[in-house]
């Protein structure tokens, strides 16, 4: 298992979907092997450099599980992308993050509230792996940490963070933006609450093999109470996979994710023979039934794979993207379709 791996991230020269990228633009993705069909798909534009830190293990025939956490990992180490350390703070100016993961056999690991540390799904990945029990959480999860050779970082903001906390403090207004996800709102601050309010990954992968694995890290909402957590970090609610059905995760406004056991109900949705996109439009209608008005102030997206590897999103409201990566059509960022028109 690998820990304190960086990755260079590569893509396919001339795809469109790159091109706008300079970060992944210099290289060529390496051919997926003959017989299988890997596939890794993940949320948002920032999840175009992150699938091919994926499509590394899975070209090369790897886990479906070592592809989504080393796919995540890029994203976590990107200080340009408010995932991990770089991530909004809460509201007393500290950055706390979730991530977990699950794969093929319902094995899964998960942290949440912990500080200081850089990758929080290997973290996740360790706790599945080492310890008796799916979840750890703040100091308890800082302690497993670095019991586990995970070096402490300085607390301490990402320059874009700080100016977006300062902005924040001159209101002290909680007020997530929908969409902010996206790379080219980071640096945005909105006039109440601050425009960068939440920013998560969340990557689902098949590799050549069939099996299927989820990952998804987050800062969570930037500027929410102490202690507060969302989806990210809740098997069943974030991230769920059953390698006999399909596997879904979910970004948004995590409270409303978690009033429906979001990625579970995707999963349960396609096991009734609904495929990806309309299983994910189903779970996205029930969120909108139940916020009544107050679902255009929320946005709410799942992603989803089958395991016989078609994929699908759809989200509450426009402006939405994935990003999908696989040997016939390389990398794609594909706009999600809406319910709220
Ligand atoms: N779902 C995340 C949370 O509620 C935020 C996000 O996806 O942007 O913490």
């Amino acid at each position: 298992m690998s820990t304190r791996r960086s990755f260079i991230t590569s893509s396919a020269a001339g795809l469109a979907a790159l091109a706008a990228s300079p970060s992944v633009e210099a290289l060529s993705l390496p051919p997926a092997p003959a017989k299988g069909k890997p596939l890794v798909i993940s949320t948002w534009d920032t999840g175009l450099a992150a699938n091919l830190g994926a499509w590394k293990v899975l070209s090369k025939g790897g886990r479906a599980l070592d592809a989504v956490e080393a796919g995540v990992m890029v994203t976590e180490a990107s200080q340009n992308c408010c995932v991990g350390l770089g991530g909004n703070p809460d509201r007393e100016g500290i950055v706390t993050l979730d991530a977990c993961i699950m794969d093929e056999q319902f094995n899964c690991g998960s942290v949440a509230a912990l500080e200081r540390i850089k990758h929080p799904i290997s973290v996740a990945r360790r706790v599945m792996e080492r310890t008796p029990h799916v979840m750890l959480v703040g100091e308890g999860a800082q302690q497993f940490a670095v019991a586990q050779g995970f070096p402490l970082e300085p607390q301490k903001l990402s320059p874009d963070a700080e100016q977006a906390y300062k902005e924040w403090l001159k209101t002290s207004q909680y007020k997530p933006v929908v969409n902010i996800e996206n790379s080219g709102s980071k640096k945005q601050v909105g006039p109440v609450g601050g425009a960068n309010n939440h920013d998560t990954i969340a990557m689902l992968a098949q590799d050549a093999q069939g099996n299927l694995s989820g990952s998804c890290t987050t800062s969570g909402m930037g500027f929410k109470m102490r202690g507060r957590l969302g989806d990210s970090p809740l098997i069943g609610s974030g991230l769920f996979v059953d390698n006999a059905v399909g596997a879904a995760a979910a970004t948004g406004q995590g409270e409303d994710v978690i009033r429906i056991a979001g990625a579970h109900t995707v999963v349960e949705l396609m096991r009734q023979g609904m495929a990806p996109k309309a299983a994910c439009k189903a779970a996205i209608e029930r969120v909108a039934r139940i916020k009544g008005d107050k679902a255009k102030d929320i946005q709410v997206c799942f992603i989803a794979i089958s395991a016989q590897g078609q994929h699908g999103a759809f989200a509450l409201q426009k402006g939405f993207s994935y990003a999908v990566c696989d040997a016939q059509n390389q990398q794609q960022l594909i706009q999600a379709e809406y319910l709220l028109k």
